[in-house]
């Protein structure tokens, strides 16, 4: 028995491993302490100074994350953008960069703005032609590739091996915002990326009732202790609550991301021949470029997300979108409840997005209804 060590998936499922010693409680407690005392020699009792460095809940919610992604060590951020905000910190005017062409829209236009106004520069990529990253990085020079898989709204998937070696080449270190292929099914630290980011609002909580960012990777890295020490100079750390909250949806974030997977597979190929629709867009389907790719880096499932393009153009893609009645119309993802967008809108008039997509995020409701609302609402259009 001493040997025995249980896999990721059922230490998430009793995160913590907590069995409370006064009361037998086998739920961890939420610490919501801001300070913490000094003994009589004025050391710290425990190992806690002041919230806004680290407190015991958020520490709890770190160390599961870590173990699940495979790292050394987590942060949490109190949102995705504040997480991405601490490691582009690390960047000194003069230092160059590399992005995706079509990445998360919020992230991209933080790293446009802190470019522009921080003398940094700024070359994109393809996420689906890794020779345009060869191109785009610099030897010496570029600090940090930053790359997405599956990539919003096309949900092509990044060659993680492959753009941790053109990385390293030049010397850069390679993160990859991993949001839509949560540790469930695509570990990027075990194929070469140094930091692995997720909007923990997303898939990781699961329940679209918090906000939060994590990036975990394995120690030594280039900029951990410097993205740490901006996270604790800005206060952009999560609160406990929110900490405590993240630790109850990550219990069930292997049932969920596997059933809205068999539901979003079934749904796509359904819809794939539905004669209304243009194309879906799905890295299970076959018919995606990136399928190949797909099936070999996400174990697990190919999650929730897709993009279908109606038939016509905009105005029809928004008429099918306001007549669904089970898919909630609003923006974010990976919760338990499946949501419609019209891309095009949320990401304004500089949106690479075509007119006629919207993306749909699969929730764990019965996936006959879904594919039902769907039916009916491209009846009306
Ligand atoms: C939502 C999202 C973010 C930003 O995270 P927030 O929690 O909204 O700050 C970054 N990347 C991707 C892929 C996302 O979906």
């Amino acid at each position: 028995m001493s040997n025995f060590k249980p896999s990721p998936r059922s230490r998430i499922a009793q995160i913590g491993h907590f069995i409370d010693p006064e009361h037998g409680a086998i739920i961890p407690p939420l610490q919501f302490a801001t300070t913490f005392a000094r003994d009589e020699n004025h050391e710290l009792i425990g190992n806690y100074l002041y919230s806004r460095y680290g407190s015991p809940t958020v520490a709890q919610a770190e160390a599961s994350l870590a173990e699940l992604e495979g790292a050394t060590a987590a942060q949490l951020y109190a949102s995705g953008l504040a997480g991405i905000v601490a490691i582009c910190e690390s960047l000194r005017s003069g230092d160059h960069m590399v992005m995706p062409r079509i990445m998360y829209h919020g992230a991209q236009a933080w790293m446009k703005r802190i470019a522009e106004r921080r003398n940094i520069g700024l070359d994109v990529f393809e996420t689906d032609d890794l020779e345009s990253l060869a191109k785009a990085v610099r030897k010496g020079k570029t600090r940090l590739v930053w790359a997405e898989t599956i990539v919003n709204p096309t949900w092509d998937v990044l060659d993680i091996a492959r753009a941790a070696e053109i990385a390293h080449e030049a010397g850069a270190l390679l993160a990859v915002d991993s949001t839509c292929a949560p540790p469930v099914t695509t570990k990027p630290l075990d194929l070469g990326a140094d930091i692995v980011f997720h909007s923990a609002t997303k898939y990781l909580n699961g329940h679209s009732d918090l906000t939060g960012g994590v990036i975990a990777g394995r120690e030594p890295n280039a900029i951990w202790e410097d993205v740490a020490q901006t996270r604790t100079l800005l206060g952009s750390v999560m609160a406990p609550f929110e900490a405590w909250l993240l630790m109850r949806g990550l219990r069930t974030v292997f049932v969920r991301f596997e059933a809205i997977s068999r539901s979003a597979e079934r749904i796509a190929s359904v819809l794939e021949s539905h004669p209304k629709i243009e194309r879906v867009l799905y890295p299970g389907l076959a018919s995606h470029p990136a399928h190949g790719l797909a099936a070999e880096q996400m174990r697990n499932g190919f999650g929730g997300m897709m993009s279908i393009l109606v038939k016509g153009g905009e105005a029809e893609a928004r008429r099918f979108a306001s007549h669904l009645q089970v898919f909630l119309p609003a923006t974010s993802l990976g919760g338990v409840e499946s949501l419609c967008e019209h891309r095009r809108t949320v990401e304004g008039p500089s949106s690479a997005v075509a007119p006629n997509l919207i993306r749909l995020s699969i929730g764990i409701e019965d996936p006959d209804d879904l594919i039902r609302d769907i039916d009916q609402a491209l009846e009306q259009i």
